[in-house]
């Protein structure tokens, strides 16, 4: 984890920058919350954000995932939904 992206939270932890502040955005998102997002450090990324999943992506609901959407206005996933957009919502006429 690069130590320039987390601040000290107690003498043994650290948190990502950003991921205190209402509603809250990691310094390591790039990109538009609700249209196109990615992890800039996805490879070293801590084990919170490895054990997080998204809402359905095992067929289970997730209340945290629903709730961080909801801070940012989105409404929950719906299972079956896709994750990223389908390829032919991407095509070019
Ligand atoms: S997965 Fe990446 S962008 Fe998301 S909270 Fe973790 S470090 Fe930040």
């Amino acid at each position: 984890m690069p130590d320039d992206l987390v601040v000290q939270i107690n003498p043994t932890r650290v948190a990502m920058i950003g991921t205190d502040a209402k509603p809250a955005r990691c310094i390591a998102l790039a990109g538009e919350v609700g249209s196109c997002v990615s992890c800039t450090i996805y490879e070293q990324r801590s084990s919170p954000c490895r054990e997080f999943d998204a809402a359905w992506v095992n067929g289970q609901p997730n209340p945290s995932c629903d709730a961080a959407r909801a801070a940012h206005g989105l409404p929950p996933l719906e299972a079956n939904e896709p994750l990223w957009p389908l390829e032919e919502d991407n095509a070019v006429a």
